[in-house]
């Protein structure tokens, strides 16, 4: 079986080494000329990085992300309500990462090319159209600079892992709403601190309104006393219709610094982290209705281009390394292409759909919102103002849900069987 891969993302070169791993051709294609480590923080969850480890990538991810240790939030006080362990921590077999969403693609880039060469990451090839006669996948490709024809390739299924504004989605489910906006702004970067806290706590602070997450992303800053420290300010914005929803567009931080002025804790100065910084990406918290259907015949999506989320929880890096691993089981055991979409979407779908409906009312972080609410000027004592049975409820039960709960994590079996 020859696979067609769409996307030289995440959820695409996860899927071309897992296929590999079963000993499944794929081919990747990919829209832009050349990779180059673009986009600034993700988090990847405990229960995708067993997936990576299984896939024999356990030491690069070490060498380039850091284990988080802690995941705090914090009032617009800078007041702790709630911190928990995450990965090994508490006590997962794996950790969780905090890692440079560009390094991470690049490190997937080159295990891609060691293992199914050179020949198989093809870049410059934007999809164009494609059909499937019943017994093959034809895909047409053109260079998007020229929009001249340049490639096409026959196969036996097509995968589309192109991302939130998915050519094969549209192909597949035409005329679809626009973007769905949350109302909030993101605006994103990294720069070099001083470490703050442990050194390994991903901090979650303020509250629907107005939101500044931080967190350290780097082993190798680590090594030399230092953080890299990824940010995202989030500002709520009047009206319905996002601005555009590039990864790459720029800001200047002159637009929403001094939303910002009074958030100078003992443990962090926003406003200095702010005007430390260079490049400032924006981004819009944008999602899509949750699809009755991902898969036609011998096609499918997984990843953004199937069940593009909103950020809560830091979930759309790890649920795409999720999808290549089950859509590769359901490619290993079922007896076409066909049969093991449908079963790969019976498996996920529901529960991507559930995630992405659960995002929009702020999973664990609901519990910010409880607090500004009822204590707004701050507090003495935070279980006066939440009990920590409430904020067990609202956290673990996310977890479950997410499918990174330790216990399913820790004792399941593996997803993908190595071809002998
Ligand atoms: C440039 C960039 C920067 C990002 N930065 C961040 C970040 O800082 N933080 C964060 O949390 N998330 C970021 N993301 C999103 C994050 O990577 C995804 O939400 C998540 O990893 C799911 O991955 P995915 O593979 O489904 O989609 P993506 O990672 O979006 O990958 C989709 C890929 O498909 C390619 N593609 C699109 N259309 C076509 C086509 N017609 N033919 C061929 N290829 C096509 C795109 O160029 C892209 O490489 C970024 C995404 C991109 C593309």
């Amino acid at each position: 079986m020859k696979i067609i891969i769409i996307g030289g993302g995440i959820g695409g070169l996860a899927t071309a080494l897992s296929l590999h791993q079963a000993g499944i051709e794929a081919r990747v294609f990919e829209t832009v000329q050349s990779l180059t480590a673009l986009g600034v923080g993700i988090n990847i969850q405990a229960n995708a990085v067993r997936e990576l480890s299984e896939l024999g990538l356990a030491d690069e991810m070490a060498a380039t992300g850091l284990a988080t240790a802690n995941l705090g939030y914090f009032n617009k006080h800078g007041q702790e309500i709630w911190r928990e362990p995450r990965g090994r921590a508490a006590g997962y077999n794996w950790p969780q990462y905090s890692i440079h969403r560009g390094e991470f693609l690049m490190l997937l880039a080159r295990a891609v090319r060691a293992r199914l060469g050179e020949e198989n990451l093809l870049l410059g090839h934007h999809l164009e159209s494609f059909h499937d006669d019943g017994k093959q996948v034809t895909a047409h490709f053109i260079d998007r600079r020229t929009g001249e024809r340049i490639h096409t390739e026959v196969g036996d299924a097509l995968i589309g892992a192109d991302g939130i504004h998915s050519v094969v989605r549209e192909k597949l489910y035409p005329g679809q709403a626009p973007l769905h906006f949350d109302g909030m702004l993101m605006w994103r970067a990294a720069v070099e601190t001083a470490p703050f806290l442990d050194g390994r706590t991903q901090a979650i602070i303020g509250h629907q309104g107005l939101r500044f997450v931080a967190y350290p992303m780097s082993g190798q800053a680590e090594k030399n006393g230092r953080s890299m420290t990824n940010w995202i300010a989030e500002l709520r914005v009047p009206g319905d219709t996002p601005p555009r929803a590039d990864w790459n567009k720029r800001v200047d931080k002159s637009a929403f610094v001094h939303l910002y002025k009074d958030w100078k804790f003992p443990w962090l100065d926003v406003p200095a982290i702010i005007d430390a910084t260079e490049s400032i990406y924006e981004f819009p918290k944008v999602d899509r209705e949750p699809l009755a259907q991902w898969s036609q015949g011998r096609v499918t999506l997984i990843g953004d281009a199937a069940h593009p989320m909103l950020p809560t929880g830091s979930q759309a890096g790890t649920q795409a390394v999720m999808d290549s691993r089950h859509i590769t089981r359901a490619l290993q055991e079922e007896k076409n292409a066909e049969s093991a979409f449908a079963r790969f979407e019976a498996e996920r779908r529901p529960l991507m759909s559930e995630i992405t409906l659960r995002n929009r009312q702020l999973g664990p972080e609901a519990a910010m919102q409880v607090v500004e609410e009822r204590a707004p000027g701050g507090f003495k004592n935070v279980e006066d103002v939440i009990s920590k049975a409430e904020m067990e409820e609202i956290t673990g039960s996310f977890k479950k849900l997410a499918g990174f709960d330790r216990e399913q994590v820790n004792t399941r079996p593996p997803i993908v069987k190595p071809h002998a």
